[in-house]
């Protein structure tokens, strides 16, 4: 079957074509970083209106990209949220509209489920799994008992981990989204300049990164009130250190805990260099599995809205056509029917 599959949650503009959940025919994403990068972050108002201007030629681009015509769609799927309310609702309302005209049924996605299964394109998932999801609004630890039922054992607190990644990026004066330019500093870095861990409780899957984020920002005070220049390469390395070090211990113990058969790391700060490298040596010690997505498929695309839409479309469950776009959804109530 053809699935054809919108994302708009956040600054993306994404539409792919893929064929039966797995085989992707086109993923084209448009991204509008250089439209918000002036503002050092996403402005939604803005967001809006660049996802109104851009859904159509996406769409086109995506059919024709798969050669495929309008016609020959079995399914529409579309991000439903979480995300940002007006952002979300240009995917919504296109995907309302082309499954009404298609007559096709709809499918209404959590963005999160989203990231998670983007690793359903790099392999088959054996239950089981945990995932840690690290992205630009989420860290989780996500259980996976049997195929789409979600369990949250911890998240975070405060900042999540890309969020704090691009306040740290902005301290070290990078532009938006500055998640990559301190990934590159901390991997280049000779010296290190340790900051602390957020452990938490003994027993907690919790996070915690905003004191971490605030202990860069005081060493960079502490520096200049001394009339000197901040390492900024030893503070990535420091800040890039705790992050690291606290996430996939945590992963680790949880994947230990519960007896998982396999690892899923996803989300936008699944790209960093740093943290696939660690995850995946942690993993290959406990003798774990361990699925990452590519990095195209780690920042948000439509392509993996599409492989968690297909857990729905094997079961028949589908969303009718008053589908809401919801800035704040629930990833568990969103787990597949019994
Ligand atoms: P959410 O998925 O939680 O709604 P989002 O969709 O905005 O948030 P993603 O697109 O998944 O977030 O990820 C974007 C985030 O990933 C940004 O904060 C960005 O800085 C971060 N990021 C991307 N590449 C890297 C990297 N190499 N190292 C660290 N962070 C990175
Ligand atoms: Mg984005
Ligand atoms: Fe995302």
């Amino acid at each position: 079957y053809i699935m054809l599959a919108i994302e708009t949650s956040c600054d993306e503009t994404s539409v792919a074509v893929v064929r039966n959940g797995r085989e992707v025919l086109s993923n084209i994403i448009s991204s509008q970083i250089e439209t918000h990068k002036k503002f050092g972050g996403v402005v939604p108002e803005i967001a809006s209106r660049k996802h109104v201007e851009s859904i159509t030629a996406i769409l086109e681009e995506a059919l024709r990209e798969a050669q495929v015509g309008l016609t020959d769609i079995d399914t529409i799927a579309v991000t439903q949220g979480p995300g940002l309310i007006g952002a979300l609702l240009v995917g919504v309302v296109a995907a309302k509209s082309l499954a009404l005209a298609l007559d096709v049924p709809l499918i209404g996605t959590h963005h999160i489920a989203g990231h998670i299964y983007a690793n359903h394109l790099m392999g088959d998932i054996v239950y089981p799994a945990l995932a840690l999801v690290v992205s630009g609004g989420h860290t989780e630890i996500v259980l996976l008992e049997q195929e789409g039922k979600f369990r949250i054992l911890g998240r975070t607190r405060d900042d999540a981990v890309g969020e704090a990644y691009d306040k740290v990026a902005r301290a070290l004066q990078f532009p938006y989204p500055g998640g990559p330019y301190v990934d590159r500093l901390a991997q280049e870095a000779t010296e290190e300049i340790v900051l602390p861990r957020a452990w938490l409780e003994p027993d907690s899957y919790d996070f915690s990164f905003s004191g971490l984020k605030s202990a860069v920002l005081s060493e960079i005070n502490r520096s200049r009130m001394k009339g000197e220049s901040p390492d900024f390469s030893a503070l990535a390395k420091g800040f890039q250190q705790s992050v690291i070090d606290v996430v996939t211990s945590k992963a680790i113990k949880a994947a230990k805990e519960f007896n998982v058969r396999q690892m899923l790391l996803c989300g936008g700060v699944a790209a960093n260099r740093g943290l696939r490298d660690k995850l995946s040596s942690l993993c290959e010690e406990a003798g774990l599995p361990l699925l990452i997505p590519t990095n195209q498929l780690c920042t948000d695309n439509a392509a993996m809205i599409a492989a968690a839409a297909d857990l729905k479309w094997r079961r028949g469950e589908f969303s009718s056509l008053d589908l809401k776009a919801e800035p704040i959804l629930s990833l568990e109530d969103w787990s597949v029917n019994d």
